[in-house]
């Protein structure tokens, strides 16, 4: 018997479909008969949210008059992801769902498909910070997200007939969105640019332009805690709605331009991952999401207070700063402490540095954000202004303690040549109390290289915490197949809230009945999958074949092109006859590139044009085949990945600070093969080597390597199936013997290569090799993906959740909500 401890709504399926029905006719105005999926969605979504409605109200309360310390997330990005089937399951409503929709006769599946994914967030980064609210709420943390509401999320991704990307804009508020409420009397006031005066010895920073930021609040009810925290993204908004003047001048459109340009800031995010470009624009938003959400956290704690006393305020709440996004929060918590609370320097400066943290996401240099001070004195002179007094009195510091000039300089905030930069990410190592990498490794390359400055002179501030991934979002609604045979095996639902749970799967690996059962649900996984593929993107999918999917985003460093290589030397072998009985595979990419990477872009249209090459080749039948579905995002992950059975996580070892993918993988029964590189490392101490892929270089070859100088053309040379495979490229096969469309590339691979895609391709087909072995013996592979189920627990977001309770934020889940 299975345990069910989810506090179900005490609602009939028949009573919430009464809510549907009435919800369809008094606020949508549309006849039960003639209401669209559209329609319902939005109905039920209505109904959700009045049942949240409670938890939610008594849940701001309690956070304003406890006593436990909340968390600010502050991030750029929130990659959600749909709301609907998620606030279902954690508000105990989902079974009543599905009978309210039987009652009703409305497809539910075609319901939630209904709700625009909001894409405002590009990858990783964004999905995390989406994951840790959902963990925050389910632990009973209180805690805010703050973030941006942009109008246009992530570009949506099409190919046109050469293979190419199109970047298509990303409307999603084109329906109405029922989740976000807009709390006008929360908002902010956000300046920008003008001068810094005295009067009396204080400063003033007199803004020559402000922007209102309006609060769209989202609901996060947590699973099994009854809580329900805020995500709060800020939209811009003008002041000046409508410039009567210029109107009176009958300048109608002029009239309108400063509410254009306000509105502007929250307008588009920036489709860049990992490369940041130093855009005017991008500072803007930066400035104005985290002023906003630092002036909201001291309204919501000192609430009617002229003179709150502020020195409380790490006590309140702390600010996780994810990523270097929000790090400005620094000096602009600091500049509100001295102009405007009247705090001298060092009392502000105690507030500041315990209230803030700093997560890095990164070990790429060029990832590792930089302003120029002109334009940051441009648009933020006071804040400059602080950031140069930071940078003086931590360089005294480091003079005190003995530091040599050259040493020093390296570490500047604020560099002091020519065109000086402030080093965001050295900010937030200053002006907070901890940082933290996302992984093992990660952490620790952080201490020893890209911040080892740092690390030398402060190691007590240096901490990991590995991430993690929700299991109701990745496992519990992407895969109702497995987390039924899970939920029985266990004897429990608990596994939800209590991923370490699955621990209790190991000795079934050795339980025939319960394999054959884990790979049935594979199995049907699979052909949900094909269906799914066939609908969405016209294509055919064989479901007999092996699944074997790398999706993430298209960037050198995660290495696309070792995989296209890979398939096209095997492609080679089927044309030449030397394939042999090879195993039939479909491989699945999913991948956008930041519309400006023009070697990113460069690979995308090569995938696409070998799939397109190969599924018109008669000798390959059926053996091989390539599927790239447009616009990788969340939706195509929760399809995807449960019916994948080999996930390829195959980045340059020592380049990849994390991932989640490979989490998401290991926890839907993938085997992963990949390089000992992030999060990869520690699943697989935890699922066992002999049930983990391992190929290439470590991070210390790499360093030798580059050290040695580098030769991609060698290794070239030294294996002729990636000299056939190049040549291919390179003589035109994949571009209708154009030899010109990817010369670029192949240029890169021969000449520069820096991340070492040659070096690592032998490696790479022998562990394909053994890959084939492993699958032809399903018993074992079934074994194996099964242990990865069980000893992936670990990667739950809500240990994350706890480690950074632990480590870092100091504070608890609140008394009151567990
Ligand atoms: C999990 C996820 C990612 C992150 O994938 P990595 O392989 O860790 O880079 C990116 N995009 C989407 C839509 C995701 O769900």
């Amino acid at each position: 018997m299975t345990e069910v401890t989810a506090p179900k709504a005490s609602l009939s399926g028949s009573e919430f479909a009464g809510e549907i029905r009435s919800k369809l006719k008094y606020q949508l105005g549309v006849d039960e008969s003639s209401a669209k999926a559209s329609d319902v969605y939005v109905a039920v979504a209505s109904a959700v949210r009045d049942h949240l409605s409670d938890s939610w109200m008594r849940t701001r309360a309690e956070m304003v008059q406890g006593n436990t310390k909340a968390v600010g997330y502050l991030s750029a990005e929130f990659l959600i992801g749909r709301q609907l089937s998620n606030a279902l399951l954690n508000v105990g409503l989902d079974e009543q769902f599905a009978l309210a929709m039987k009652e009703l006769g409305f497809d539910q599946d075609e319901v939630i498909a209904a709700e625009a994914e909001p894409g405002l967030g590009n990858g990783g980064l964004g999905r995390l910070a989406a994951c840790y609210v959902d963990s925050l709420a389910s632990l009973g943390v209180p805690a805010f997200g703050y973030g941006i509401r942009y109008r246009y999320g992530i570009f949506r991704q099409e190919f046109d007939k050469a293979g190419r990307q199109v970047e298509k804009p990303d409307y999603w508020l084109t329906q109405e969105e029922p989740w976000g409420h807009v709390d006008y009397h929360r908002s902010q006031r956000v300046g920008f640019g003008g001068t810094v005066q005295e009067h009396d010895g204080a400063k003033v920073w007199e803004p020559a332009w402000s922007v209102r930021a309006v609060p769209v609040d989202y609901p996060v009810p947590g699973y099994e805690s009854g809580r329900v925290n805020t995500l709060r993204l800020w939209e811009s908004r003008s002041y000046d709605e409508f410039d009567l003047s210029a109107f009176n001048d009958s300048d109608y459109m002029g009239a309108v331009v400063p509410q254009v340009e306000a509105e502007n800031i929250t307008k588009i995010l920036y489709p860049e991952d990992s490369t940041p470009q130093g855009k005017r624009l991008r500072l803007e938003q930066q400035y104005f999401f985290v002023a906003a959400s630092i002036h909201d956290a001291i309204a919501t704690f000192y609430p009617g207070q002229e003179h709150p006393d502020l020195r409380t305020f790490p006590e309140k709440i702390c600010f996780q700063l994810n990523d270097t996004h929000p790090v400005i929060g620094i000096p602009e918590l600091m500049r509100v402490l001295l102009d405007e609370y009247g705090y001298d320097w060092d009392t502000a400066w105690d507030i500041t540095t315990r209230t803030f943290n700093y997560t890095c996401h990164t070990l790429l240099p060029e990832a590792l954000e930089v302003w120029s001070a002109q334009l940051i004195g441009e648009l933020l002179p006071r804040h400059l202004q602080i950031i140069d007094r930071i940078d003086a009195q931590f360089v005294e510091g480091l003079e005190n303690k003995g530091l040599d000039g050259e040493r020093i300089d390296r570490m500047r905030i604020l560099t002091r040549d020519g065109n000086p930069q402030v080093r965001m990410a050295f900010l937030a190592t200053v002006g907070g109390l901890h940082v933290n990498g996302v992984a093992e490794l990660h952490s620790q390359l952080l201490r020893d290289v890209t911040l080892k400055d740092f690390s030398d002179v402060f190691p007590e501030r240096f901490t990991n915490v590995t991430n993690g991934v929700t299991p109701r979002r990745f496992v519990r609604l992407a895969n109702p197949r497995l987390s039924a045979l899970i939920s029985e095996g266990l004897g429990t639902d608990r596994w939800m809230s209590d991923l370490e749970r699955l621990q209790g799967l190991a000795p079934l690996a050795d339980d025939a009945s319960f394999v054959e059962r884990f790979a049935e649900v594979k199995r049907a996984n699979k052909r949900d999958f094909s269906v799914f593929a066939q609908q969405r993107y016209g294509f055919e999918v064989d479901p007999g074949t092996m699944f074997d999917s790398m999706v993430k985003r298209l960037h050198e460093y995660k290495r696309q092109s070792l995989k296209i290589l890979a398939v096209i030397a095997q492609y080679a072998a089927i044309k030449d006859g030397t394939a042999g009985d090879m195993l039939p595979r479909t491989v699945f990419f999913g991948a956008k590139a930041a519309p400006g990477y023009a070697m990113a872009k460069l690979t995308i249209r090569l995938i696409n044009n070998v799939a397109r090459v190969i599924d018109a080749d008669p000798d390959v039948a059926g053996r091989l085949q390539v599927r790239f579905p447009e616009n990788y995002n969340i939706e195509l992950a929760e399809h995807l990945i449960p019916a994948t059975e080999l996930d390829e996580q195959i980045s340059q070892a020592g380049k990849e600070a994390s991932g989640t993918g490979n989490m998401k993988f290991a926890l839907n029964g993938a085997l992963t093969v990949g390089t000992l590189d992030g999060a990869n490392v520690e699943i697989r101490e935890r699922v066992g080597a002999e049930n983990f892929f391992l190929f290439g270089l470590e991070v210390e070859d790499v360093d030798r390597l580059y050290a040695e100088g580098y030769d991609p053309l060698s290794y070239v040379q030294a294996d002729p199936r990636l000299r056939k495979a190049v040549d291919m490229v390179a003589g035109g096969v994949f571009s209708e013997g154009d030899r010109d469309v990817y010369a670029s590339l192949v240029s890169d691979w021969l000449t520069k290569d820096y991340f070492m895609t040659m070096a690592d391709f032998t490696a790479y087909m022998d562990i394909q090799q053994e890959v084939e072995d492993a699958y032809r013996d399903q018993a074992r592979w079934n074994r194996s993906a099964i242990l990865n189920v069980a000893n992936s627990g670990y990667f739950s977001s809500d240990r994350s959740i706890k480690d950074y309770l632990e480590r870092i934020w100091h504070t608890s889940p609140s008394p009151s909500s567990i």
